[in-house]
């Protein structure tokens, strides 16, 4: 492995690769201060989310439950289903631009903050190699060493301890397609039984270990989409982690005079607690990931050398050069007006939805048929019904009170359904001849009513057929 201090790579290329484009491997410094602080805690209640959300119940659904083999996505007691477009089409549209819109203000704050792989990787495996080896300039000192009693036992333990977390992140990331339930008795029984579960979980921690303990900060850097279209997101009022060049230069320097200098004493220490291995005193880069390390570092630095904290700092491109700042631009109040108007067709589309699907066919048989004897005639048709409510759904239909002179025959009512259940059935609707004439047919309203209490009502029409004669 290719150890560099972060410090001291050159300024021509990537910070994470050689001179020949292999990959550099970073350790970037612990540093303590005011947003570390933060940032521990916000990682510590997002990381409990994401290991306690699959154990959490509303209604007796998982609280959030993407079941992709039965379609059925469940959010904090709401039930959706594949084919409720609308919904998935508002809940996609409010994420896409809910994080262009937190961008634009923002910044990377998701990717400093929120973002899965920095949470685990900064909170949980780095604190791990911290933990069991210590200071990155141990690390380093480690990395390089022989393979030796010391180095074999303390990769040993970190290793454990990496398989041990990547384990319970997998098992925990299965939960919410498999079910917290099911999930469990999957883990009481033997692998054999579920061979492609234990097959995707395997290569989920792998991926988990190869990405959070080797490849880290390289996914950031060339393949997350995300940080790749941040230059069309972010514009001069968006925040970022900004050097103030105006301050710090001309950087503290041998041939500097101390008169001319700028408050940045050329100490190197930003550089060597980021965890992408930039030096944010080049101005704003795409690597930047805005963890705030160099924040805390710099301020530290200050501190020290008794200068206004805040040379490196959040703020826009605008507020560094001293303008005013604009609250809303135009990009601002289409990003609002966008997502408004979203947020109302989600409303919508959740309170207008119907708790089951009714779809009526007509028989592929003969259009009516003849009752021998009575002369009375009966059409046939196919009823199609789904659930879809997160319960069990007792559906009766019948012919709307109103309506004489058609009788129902229908074996199977009222019908039982599972949550998500569609069944088909056959019913059909007998009357007298008279009825169709002069027309050949007439509208039927029917009543389907679903839940054991009769809510959910839902009317629909069904088409009569007989002789116009
Ligand atoms: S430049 Fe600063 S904020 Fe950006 S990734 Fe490096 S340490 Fe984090
Ligand atoms: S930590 Fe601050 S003082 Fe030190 S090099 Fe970075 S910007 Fe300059």
């Amino acid at each position: 492995m290719k150890v560099v201090k972060a410090k001291d790579m050159p300024e021509e290329r990537l910070a994470t690769t050689d001179e020949h484009g292999w990959r550099v491997y970073i350790f970037p410094a612990y540093v303590k201060g005011f947003f570390r602080k933060w940032r521990n805690v916000v990682q510590a209640v997002l990381i409990a989310i994401f290991l306690l959300a699959p154990w959490i119940k509303i209604g007796g659904v998982q609280s959030i439950l993407l079941d992709i083999p039965r379609r059925q996505f469940a959010f904090f007691g709401f039930t959706f289903w594949a084919h409720d477009t609308p919904i998935l089409f508002f809940i996609l549209l409010l994420s896409t631009l809910g994080l262009g819109f937190v961008t634009a203000i923002w910044g990377r704050v998701w990717c400093g903050w929120a973002c899965p792989q920095t949470v685990f990787i900064d909170g949980v495996f780095r604190r791990i190699e911290r933990l069991v080896i210590g200071s990155n300039l141990k690390q380093i000192k480690l990395a390089k060493q022989n393979w030796d009693r010391e180095k074999i036992t303390k990769y040993a333990i970190k290793w454990s301890l990496f398989i041990l977390a990547g384990l319970i992140i997998s098992h925990s990331f299965l939960a919410y397609f498999v079910g917290s339930d099911r999930l469990w008795i999957m883990m009481q029984s033997s692998p054999t039984e579920n061979w492609l579960t234990f097959l995707f979980m395997f290569v989920i921690t792998a991926l988990i270990l190869f990405d959070f303990t080797w490849f880290r900060e390289q996914f950031c850097i060339i393949m997350c989409p995300y940080g790749r279209i941040q230059s069309l997101l972010m514009d001069d009022t968006s925040l970022a982690v900004i050097y103030d060049e105006n301050r710090g230069e001309p950087r503290k320097a041998k041939d500097v005079p101390a008169e001319k200098q700028g408050d940045c004493v050329d100490c190197g220490r930003c550089v060597s607690v980021c965890p992408t291995g930039i030096d944010i005193r080049r101005g704003v880069q795409m690597e930047c990931i805005a963890c705030t390390a160099c924040i805390d570092a710099c301020d530290e630095i200050m501190t020290k050398v008794n200068k206004p904290k805040g040379l490196i700092r959040y703020d826009s491109v605008q507020g560094i050069q001293g303008k005013k700042k604009k609250i809303l631009t135009p990009r601002l109040a289409l990003y609002s007006l966008i997502l408004t108007l979203g947020f109302s067709g989600l409303v919508y589309a959740v309170a207008t939805k119907d708790s089951m699907d009714v779809t009526i066919l007509r028989g592929n048989d003969k259009p009516y048929q003849v009752i021998e004897g009575t002369g009375d005639l009966t059409n046939h048709y196919k009823l199609v019904l789904k659930n879809r409510t997160s319960n069990e759904q007792e559906i009766r239909y019948e012919i709307r009170e109103d309506f004489s002179g058609v009788e129902m025959i229908a074996p199977q009512n009222p019908i039982s359904l599972k949550a998500g259940e569609h069944r088909r059935i056959s019913f059909f609707l007998r009357f007298q001849p008279e009825l169709t004439k002069g027309k050949g047919n007439v509208m039927v309203p029917m009543v389907f009513y679903g839940n054991k209490n009769g809510e959910n009502l839902i009317e629909k029409e069904v088409s009569l057929v007989g002789p116009i004669e």
